[in-house]
């Protein structure tokens, strides 16, 4: 990329990162903005591997109150209630502007088709095509995006770290070069490839939450990792696992051994089916998703994407039992922001699963996500467009070196010691593991702050598991910055 295209951008406000988060945000920014993406715009983001698809309350059984109350029953007494309030009753009218935009939400006779799906008490998923709803709703975004002429996409480009003076922010470093502004919204995703079995794509490491909590930004609730019950068991067990979604189960698919004999209720809340699942297979089982007799569908036809994503591994859901097993899917926790998306550093915002807005609490409700990812961006754009451009004095010129993406054991470590069943040994394994370098590398700063975290939550809640602390214990929320880790002062640069 040329120096000149650089420096022409200089002052925008930067989006990192080209999920629904971030592409929400830059539509809804009325000044010129910048999109950092490492991946041309659509791949390599987990809005775009969506299935299920996208919950508001707009049956005619159904109300935002009713949403509200499934969201913060699965949030395990963590979700903050104005937030919740604020994002459910906030949803039909995002899934009006999708409609305006051209989003094509699945019909049945000409009436907005809706799907149950786990732990919601009524039917209030759209969705797209069975299972390509994540897909669908980035298509019509990417054509707005590319279409408006105050958005600049870089490809190819991803940010390398924040420069901060005097308590704002300054610019970002990215691997293009270094760009001057006063406004940078993280959306850069959850922590899944930080795991040797995630359902979300290689570029989603944290890697953004990393910097900003480098830079002094709060992190929240960051030991809630949410493990989706059923990835695809594919031959090499590592790197990411195709998703078979819980609109499966929803339909009617149920959960058996070898033996074909059920163990669970499938539609039990997530963390629940995953440790059933777990304790399953620790047992000496292997675990199928049993699709053969759907209620009124057929699986080649509402589910198009996991049918091919099954032939892949040369199974035919129709007639043989899928074989399934958790793998990391979401991440509750992250930077802690307020209600504009503003995080503890000024100028910098957060949005999407990078953010931790309190909606989940300890627990996220299936088809919550795409929701919090499309509003959040919108309302950081909002706060970004009324804050306003501000001229950029620096007093040096920035010089700092990239930040290595990622260490080789990390992902071994956070499955072994930050997975489905942790404990005090587990957790200190790992955040010693982590903490040497954290300087430097991002996913072993991910991990320690998850670790860190995980060791101040003694008890079980939601998604968090402490087998030495298995009851549940008075609500509280754990924060932290990167000056709360056990760093060694040698260590420091
Ligand atoms: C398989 C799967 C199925 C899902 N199904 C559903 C569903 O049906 N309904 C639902 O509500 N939620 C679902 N989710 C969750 C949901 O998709 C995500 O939580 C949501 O899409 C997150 O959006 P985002 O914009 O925050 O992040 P993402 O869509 O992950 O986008 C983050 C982007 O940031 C980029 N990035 C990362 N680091 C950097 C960097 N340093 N510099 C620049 N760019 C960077 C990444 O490449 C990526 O493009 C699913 C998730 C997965 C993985």
């Amino acid at each position: 990329m040329s120096k000149a295209l650089l420096s022409a951008l200089a002052g925008q406000p930067v989006i990192v990162g080209a999920g629904l988060a971030g592409l929400s945000a830059a539509l809804h920014l009325r000044q010129p903005c910048v999109i950092l993406t490492p991946s041309p715009l659509g791949l390599e983001a987990a809005s775009s591997l969506a299935q299920g698809g996208i919950a508001a309350a707009i049956g005619s059984d159904d109300f935002p109150e009713l949403h509200a109350a499934d969201t913060l029953a699965a949030g395990a007494g963590l979700s903050v209630p104005e937030v919740v309030r604020r994002v459910t009753t906030a949803a039909p009218q995002v899934i009006q502007t999708l409609l305006d935009w051209g989003v094509p939400f699945a019909r049945k006779n000409g009436v907005l088709d809706l799907h149950l799906e786990a732990a919601h008490s009524r039917k209030r998923i759209l969705h797209i095509g069975g299972d390509g709803s994540g897909a669908a709703i980035m298509q019509t975004l990417i054509r707005r995006v590319l279409a408006r002429e105050n958005i600049t996409v870089l490809e190819d480009t991803s940010l390398k770290g924040f420069m901060v003076q005097d308590g704002r922010l300054r610019g970002v470093h990215t691997s293009a070069g270094f760009l001057p502004t006063s406004a940078c919204l993280v959306a850069s995703g959850g922590i899944g490839a930080l795991y040797s079995e995630a359902t979300s794509p290689s570029t989603v490491s944290g890697s953004g939450l990393a910097h900003a909590a480098r830079a002094g930004a709060r992190v929240a609730d960051m030991e809630f990792t949410q493990f989706h019950p059923t990835a695809l068991k594919t031959g090499s067990m590592t790197g990411r696992r195709p998703l078979v979604s819980e609109a499966v189960r929803g339909a009617g698919a149920i959960l058996v051994n070898e033996k074909g004999e059920r163990f669970t209720d499938e539609l039990q809340s997530r963390d629940v089916v995953a440790r059933a699942i777990f304790a399953h297979i620790r047992e000496g089982h292997d675990v199928f998703l049993d699709g053969r007799r759907l209620r009124e569908t057929v699986f080649s036809q509402q589910f198009p994407a996991i049918t091919a994503a099954c032939h892949a591994i040369g199974v035919d859901p129709e007639k043989s039992p899928i074989p399934v097993s958790p793998a990391m899917h979401y991440h509750m926790g992250g930077l802690d922001v307020d209600a504009r998306g503003r995080t503890s550093v000024s100028g910098v915002w957060a949005a999407g699963e990078a953010a931790c807005t309190g909606l989940h609490g300890a627990n996220r409700l299936a088809s919550n996500s795409l929701l919090e990812a499309f509003l959040t961006g919108q309302w950081a754009a909002e706060d970004i467009d009324h804050v306003g451009y501000q001229h950029i004095l620096l007093r040096s010129v920035p010089t700092r070196q990239a930040h290595s993406q990622f260490s080789g054991q990390i992902p071994k470590l956070m499955s072994e010691y930050a997975g489905i069943l942790r404990d005090e040994t587990g957790l200190q394994t790992l955040l010693h593991a982590a903490l040497p370098d954290v300087e430097t590398n991002d996913g072993a700063l991910v991990a320690a702050l998850v670790a860190q975290s995980a060791l101040k939550r003694r008890e079980s809640r939601g998604s968090h598991y402490r087998t030495d602390y298995p009851e549940i214990t008075d609500p509280y929320r754990t924060t932290l910055t990167f000056s709360d880790l056990p760093v060694p002062e040698r260590l420091l640069s």
